[in-house]
């Protein structure tokens, strides 16, 4: 199983430095510090050996706030906070290309940036009061003016799975995917639920079949804007589906084989998903 995509990065996010003013203001005044170079939309740019391209904090807006990301070694990188609002479940064709072209490690970096730059750009405003907020923690939180309110970065998490029968595996696709694109089903876990309560609850909304055995397999961040992606398998007892088409228009059973193939470029039943979407890392678990 390959690792899955937006994980691995090498920085430290040095928790320790963001309510320390004086080593906070070190790392500001390090001449070696860094800022990740964004495009609108967030879009990154990469260099020729993949890598994340960066510049002087210099080049910072003096009126913007920074997010501390982390240190590389001893050496301070930053994001600039443009409160760029409702980029953020846009994926332009560029983006996908520079998500194909990075290093290991890079994309979680690039991840890590854009999940914390976009919350920030949604939550000026204090979601008790009203009032506006102001950064804090090195641009891990942000804080009420008018009641005192702390605001912390989310992440939400979405269940992604595959039910399993007879040595088959269920995929979906759905009705704004181009025909033949099929891929695991997912939904966003609900509060007052656990994972495998939402992994059951999901499949029997989508297709119709009630599962069992749900078995965690691995995670992956998401930024658009902030998902934390679970994936698991669960066995279905029986294959009869029931879809619901408003989140599914059409759903296959696959074989192992099948998956293995097409995984290998080879022509299937289905077209894979890309190798950043942790969909694919789950298909490759599921049939290696
Ligand atoms: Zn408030």
């Amino acid at each position: 199983m390959s690792t899955p995509g937006f994980t691995g990065g090498t920085l430290d996010r040095a928790d320790r430095l963001r309510n320390n003013a004086a080593a906070l203001a070190a790392a500001f005044g390090d001449w070696r510090a860094r800022l990740l170079v964004l495009g609108p939309g967030y879009e990154p740019q990469v260099t020729e050996d993949g890598r994340l391209a960066w510049t002087g904090l210099a080049d910072a807006d003096p009126d913007a706030d920074l997010v501390l990301l982390g240190l590389d070694g001893d050496r301070p990188r930053f994001a600039q906070i443009t409160n760029e609002a409702g980029g953020s479940p846009f994926r332009s064709p560029r983006l996908l290309g520079a998500l194909g072209d990075m290093a290991p490690g890079e994309a979680a970096t690039y991840a890590q940036a854009r999940s914390v730059l976009d919350w920030h750009a949604r939550h000026r405003f204090c979601a008790n009061c009203g009032a506006p907020t102001a950064v804090i923690r090195a641009g891990w939180a942000r804080r009420c003016g008018a009641c005192a309110a702390e605001h912390f970065p989310r992440t939400d998490p979405v269940v992604i799975m595959v039910a399993e029968h007879a040595g088959r595996a269920l995929l979906g696709r759905q009705p704004s995917w181009p025909p033949g694109r099929f891929s695991a089903l997912a939904g966003f876990v609900e509060p007052g639920e656990s994972v495998e309560e939402a992994v059951a609850r999901e499949i029997h909304e989508e297709a119709g079949v009630r599962v069992r055995d749900v078995r965690y397999v691995t995670s992956q961040p998401w930024p658009f804007p902030s998902q934390l992606m679970i994936a698991c398998v669960a066995v279905a007892d029986d294959d009869a589906l029931t879809l619901d088409r408003t989140e599914i228009a059409e759903a296959i059973w696959v074989s192992r084989d099948e998956v293995r193939a097409v995984l290998a470029g080879e022509e299937g039943p289905f077209l894979p998903p890309p190798p950043y979407a942790v969909a694919r890392t789950l298909l490759e678990h599921w049939s290696g």
